[in-house]
């Protein structure tokens, strides 16, 4: 079985997630990929947005109906910090068989160095870089030179999870950012009308 990880928060979720989620799918032709929303990313405390519990549900929302994808509640249960290296011992104790791949996107591989345990978590997974098409290539931080990345095209699309709370805060659309129960539950909520 080839079984991929796909970590963030996921503040909210959205089709740049998906489709990126999706091509790293079929190019690496897993067999299922974990979306696994963070409880509390160590580079990224202190933002504000929905509450944990809330970014798995709608997270959940992204992806149902579709044996591909599954959401693990991992991070969230664990609390605290996320540390990558702890969820990846956690699926590799789960599934001991599996080929694992971590799937990240290209805009962190700048702080992978800071990351905690990064030589662990290559072991314990094949890195995959997401990389938008069009985006420049970054070069490898020291930590990554010599361990096995890879590098996997996705589709470009331009949608970030800011510019979503962004427009939910000015009352904007957001019709087509994320699928249509994502947005009616970020509308029952009351999500980032004035985070
Ligand atoms: P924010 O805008 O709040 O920083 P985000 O949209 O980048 O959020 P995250 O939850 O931080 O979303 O992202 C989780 C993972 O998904 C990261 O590895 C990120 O690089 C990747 N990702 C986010 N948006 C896209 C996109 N449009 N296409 C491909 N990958 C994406």
């Amino acid at each position: 079985m080839r079984l991929a990880i796909f970590g963030g928060r996921f503040d909210p979720p959205h089709v740049g997630h998906l489709l990126a989620a999706s091509d790293a799918f079929e190019r690496l032709s897993l067999d299922r990929i974990v979306l696994v929303p963070a409880a509390t990313q160590p580079l990224k405390a202190g933002q504000a947005g929905a509450a944990a519990d809330q970014r798995l549900e709608m997270t959940r929302l992204l992806v149902e109906g579709d044996r591909r994808f599954e959401v693990s509640r991992v991070e969230v249960d664990r609390g605290g910090l996320s540390f990558t290296v702890d969820t990846l011992m956690h699926f590799a104790t789960q599934y001991p068989a599996a080929e694992r791949f971590l799937l990240v996107g290209a805009d962190v591989l700048g702080s992978f160095g800071q990351w905690r345990e990064p030589e662990r978590i290559l072991e314990l997974a094949g890195l995959v870089l997401l990389e938008r098409q069009s985006e420049a290539p970054l070069a490898a931080p020291s930590a990554l030179r010599d361990g096995g990345v890879r590098r996997l095209p996705t589709r470009r699309i331009d949608v970030s999870s800011t510019e979503i709370r962004e427009r939910v805060r000015a009352g904007r659309s957001i019709r087509g950012f994320v699928p249509d129960a994502v947005a009616a539950y970020i509308e029952r909520a009351g999500l980032y009308r004035d985070s």
